[in-house]
């Protein structure tokens, strides 16, 4: 279960209803069609929020598959992952190595690679200083995989106590209170921030991150919301700051993320739900009281 299945449940996007929620999807391949190459029935493969590029458009054709002009989302205009059994374009799936659980795997499709490959992507290099801005659902793994990627890692949260003690135990090595003092001040005490990765932030916190950065740096946002985010162009312009949205990733990026994982053993903070009780378990995702991953199980 991913925050993002309540675009689906409460119609943010576009939706046809009745439509089956979920885009953190792991199975094995039932059945495939007479055109598809590469896949075998049987192999165990995982389904991501992007629904499979075209391999035509523009986007395509010049190697950015995620910005696919043709892409359906996986549980918004085609059924999602709440379901025993699912179709899925062979264009979209990622492969499952043999020594990763369905259960561990699952939440590494959408909050895993979305942390994962903005990272990988970004201008942050070994040594940098990276920050976390959120360790929650998507943040805890972010922790994880900057601390992994051999970045200097600053976990970013409201609250002291259980929340820094926690960011410690996933690899950070600062722990910043955002109720306690000024973000971008703490973040200048520690030299500024290359990378800012905002998890779940809205678009203040987004904002006042940007002061936090080092000339050079950016603030990648991966929180889906309408706030806007005001900048002054001064600083953008001054010391050559950068502010960038970051929409999951490929689904090779998507391979990576769960060998990386497998690796490095990262994982994701999960409860189990079965199927039958999926209501239940989004409502309490929905609740903010999920730590930090529902996964519904079957079988
Ligand atoms: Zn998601
Ligand atoms: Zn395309």
């Amino acid at each position: 279960m991913c925050h993002s299945d309540s675009a689906t449940v409460e119609g943010v996007l576009p939706i046809e209803w009745p439509r089956v929620p979920g885009h953190e999807a792991v199975g094995r391949i039932d059945a495939i069609g007479d055109a598809v190459a590469g896949w075998s029935v049987g192999q165990r493969v995982g389904v991501g929020f992007l629904g499979g590029n075209c391999g035509y458009c523009e986007y395509c054709r010049d190697g950015d598959l995620v910005n696919c002009k043709n892409q359906s989302f996986t549980g918004v205009q085609q059924d999602g992952g709440y379901a025993e059994s699912m179709i899925a374009k062979a264009s979209s799936l990622i492969s499952v190595p043999n020594d990763l659980s369905s259960v561990d795997a699952a939440p590494l499709l959408c909050a895993g690679l979305t942390t994962f490959s903005a990272l990988r992507n970004s201008p942050a290099r070994a040594g940098d200083l990276v920050a976390i801005l959120g360790v929650g659902g998507l943040g805890h793994l972010g922790v994880q995989y900057a601390r992994h990627m051999g970045f200097e890692v600053v976990g970013i949260d409201r609250g002291a106590g259980d929340r820094a003690e926690l960011a410690k135990k996933l690899g950070a090595h600062h722990y910043v209170d955002s109720t306690a003092c000024d973000v971008a001040k703490a973040l200048q005490a520690l030299g500024g921030a290359t990378v800012v990765l905002a998890t779940a932030s809205g678009g203040k916190a987004v904002a006042a991150a940007v002061n936090g950065l080092r000339r050079g740096g950016v603030v990648i946002s991966l929180g889906a919301t309408d706030e806007p985010i005001e900048l002054s162009a001064f600083a953008l312009l001054f010391q050559s700051l950068g502010v960038l949205g970051a929409l999951t990733g490929t689904p090779a990026a998507g391979d990576a993320t769960l060998r990386f994982s497998t690796i490095t053993d990262v994982a994701a903070m999960v409860e189990t739900m079965p199927l039958e009780r999926a209501a239940e378990a989004y409502a309490k995702m929905m609740a903010g009281q999920a730590r930090f991953r529902m996964v519904l199980t079957m079988g």
